[in-house]
């Protein structure tokens, strides 16, 4: 749900917001780390729930 309050009172940040995350909606501050993934700008919390994945050994084939 969108509310629009929540623009009314910036946070008490010197930095100001350059980018919002396109998938959270949480701001990207100067100086902050962020990422481009095909068009969408992504804050670091959101790459890693995207696209960080563990690596695991894979199933073993079957042997006829
Ligand atoms: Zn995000």
């Amino acid at each position: 749900m969108v509310n629009d309050r929540v623009y009314l009172e910036p946070p008490d940040n010197e930095d100001a917001a350059v980018y919002k995350c396109e998938h959270c909606g949480n701001f990207i501050f100067e100086g902050d780390e962020y990422f481009e993934i095909t068009g969408e700008t992504l804050c670091e919390h959101c790459l890693h729930f995207l696209y960080s994945k563990f690596a695991q050994a894979p199933e073993e084939p079957e042997e006829y």
